[in-house]
C-alpha cells in the first residue's frame, strides 16, 4: 500500500526530506503523498521512514491504495530506472 498524511498534519516539514522516493510535497492545508510514487520505503528502507520521524503519527496505510510487497517493489524499479 502506498501510505497517506490525515488531517493530524502539523507541517512539521520534516518528513518530506526523507523521502527516498520524493513522494511527499506540501499541499494546500497540509502535506500530502504522491500515492503513485511511495513505496513505503520498499527497495530503500526496511520501514517507512515518513512514519519513522513524523511526532503526530499521523501517516497510516492509504486504503484506497492496497498493494503487495512485490507490487511496491515493482513500483520501485520502475521509478529508479525512470529517474536512472
Ligand atoms: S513510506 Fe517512504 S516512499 Fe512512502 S511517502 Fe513515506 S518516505 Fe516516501
Ligand atoms: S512529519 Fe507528519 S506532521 Fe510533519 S509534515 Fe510530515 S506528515 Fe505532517
Amino acid at each position: 500500500m502506498a501510505l497517506m498524511i490525515t488531517d493530524d498534519c502539523i507541517n512539521c516539514d520534516v518528513c518530506e526530506p526523507e523521502c527516498p522516493n520524493g513522494a511527499i510535497s506540501p499541499g494546500e492545508e497540509i502535506y500530502r503523498i504522491d500515492p503513485n510514487s511511495c513505496t513505503e520505503c520498499v527497495g530503500h528502507y526496511d520501514t517507512p521512514q515518513c512514519v519513522e520521524v513524523c511526532p503526530v503519527d499521523c501517516i497510516p496505510k492509504n486504503p484506497d491504495r492496497v498493494e503487495s510487497k512485490e507490487s511496491l517493489y515493482e513500483k520501485y524499479l520502475a521509478l529508479t530506472r525512470k529517474t536512472g
